[in-house]
């Protein structure tokens, strides 16, 4: 969501006559895109704010842009005086008037309203990736997750119309995307406000079935919201992915309850069910928090428990951390670092093994990958794989940029934990 929120921002300006320079040292402008889901890239946005401004500090603006922004707020002028500007993601339609008012003489600036309404329509985007591109469907988040900053820094869930969202998806393949990603932190609450009124299965389905779209994925939704209609919907057409996120946090149900997550582990359990017994084979995936206040060895057990059982193709794992304004922030039984740290090794070990495992289980397959790039150095083709696997691989033409973007059949023949190596394959 952050990058495609930097397409927003480079797009605007581009728009009103800003261009890109290759270094921050060349820049009169520099923008930090920030988050703020862990205090570590907190942390890390002042540090480089404070690095920065010793190095090449005079005569730049500086701007800071996206969760910190929101969340800070004004506190970040006393923090980083020589900042300019703070403006929250439902502002940057707003950039260029801003810093109109910066270049009149004003020392601070700020955007922090969360009215996203014309955020969402954005005909600027500069797209980074040649194939895919993104296209936001619905902001913000009406869930309060214990551990998550999120419902604060981006406002309660806003969704976009469908035809807002069809017109873009038209706009992009028009223009030779050939994959689309749908965005939002809580993807598939999706509710179209038009008359209309799709929800996430038929906005997934219509999506998928635009001409010229080849694949489509989507990303992240909340167990609670993930339904059995959308399932369905995705068996029905190869376009949607093979390839499920779904994000569980713990495997203890208590630790569940706990973090206000709404769904229990055996609630849990039944949508992946759904996915498994699935027409086509899905690869799915999760996000982990180890060290969530009051969580035991016990309950620790039981997340490593889930990942035997589940036997997911890749996850997201972080060690809990503080943040502002969230109810977590009072809970008592604090984990120590040293717990967090060790639980964090186990499970990645774990995740480790069992993905050394699937992975190996794909030998001898032949999969489709999207051509995105090339290991020159290696004489091999970067290939993304519909189940989200990066899939190298060498092919006859090794030397052709014309593959890149291309959709190609490649035979798996060795795999690593992370990634798959293969050669171009034909299908009789
Ligand atoms: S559903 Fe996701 S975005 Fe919303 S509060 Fe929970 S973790 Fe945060």
């Amino acid at each position: 969501m952050n990058i495609h929120d930097s397409e927003k921002v480079i797009g605007t300006l581009a728009q009103q006559g800003y261009s890109q320079v290759e270094t921050p040292e060349e820049a009169g402008l520099v923008l930090y895109n920030t988050c703020s889901i862990r205090d570590k890239a907190e942390q890390k946005v002042f540090n480089r704010l404070q690095n920065f401004k010793k190095v090449a500090g005079k005569g730049k603006v500086f701007g800071v842009l996206g969760c910190v922004a929101q969340q800070e707020g004004e506190k970040i002028f006393d923090k980083a005086p020589h900042v300019s500007l703070v403006v929250g993601s439902a502002s940057y339609t707003k950039l260029g008037e801003m810093l109109v008012q910066i270049e009149n003489g004003e020392r601070r600036v700020t955007g922090l309203s969360l009215d996203t309404e014309e955020t969402f329509d954005t005909p600027f985007t500069r797209r980074d990736n040649p194939n895919r591109a993104y296209i936001t469907i619905i902001e913000g988040c009406d869930k309060s997750c214990a551990y998550c900053v999120v419902p604060f820094t981006r406002g309660p869930e806003r969704s976009r119309t469908s035809e807002s969202v069809m017109a873009e998806a038209g706009r992009l393949a028009e223009q030779g995307f050939t994959e689309i990603q749908l965005l939002g932190q809580n993807v598939n609450s999706y509710q179209d406000p038009s008359p209309a009124g799709w929800d996430f299965a038929t906005m997934l389905s219509k999506v998928a079935s635009v001409p010229g779209i080849r694949r489509v994925r989507y990303t992240t939704s909340h167990p609670r919201d993930f339904v059995k209609r959308i399932m369905d919907a995705m068996d029905e057409n190869p376009v949607l992915c093979d390839h499920v996120h779904l994000p569980v946090q713990s495997g203890s149900s208590r630790v569940l309850a706990a973090m206000d997550r709404l769904y229990t582990r055996d609630e849990y359990m039944r949508r992946i069910d759904w996915i498994k017994s699935a027409k086509r084979k899905y690869s799915i995936t999760t996000d982990i928090i180890v060290g969530f206040p009051g969580e035991t060895d016990e309950d620790f057990q039981k997340t490593l428990d889930l990942l035997d059982e589940v036997q997911y193709d890749s996850l997201f794992s972080f060690k809990y951390s503080p943040r502002p304004k969230t109810a977590a922030l009072e809970m008592a039984d604090k984990v120590s670092e040293e717990d967090k740290q060790q639980r964090l090794l186990v499970l990645q070990e774990k995740q480790r093994a069992i993905q050394i495992r699937r992975n190996a289980e794909l030998i001898g397959d032949i999969q489709e990958v999207l051509v995105e790039g090339r290991h020159a150095s290696l004489g091999q083709w970067i290939g993304r794989t519909s189940s989200n696997r990066t899939l190298n691989f060498t092919h006859p033409d090794v030397g052709d940029e014309s593959l890149m973007g291309k959709y190609l059949p490649v035979r798996v023949t060795r795999s690593g934990p992370n990634s798959l190596v293969g050669e171009s394959a034909t299908v009789v």
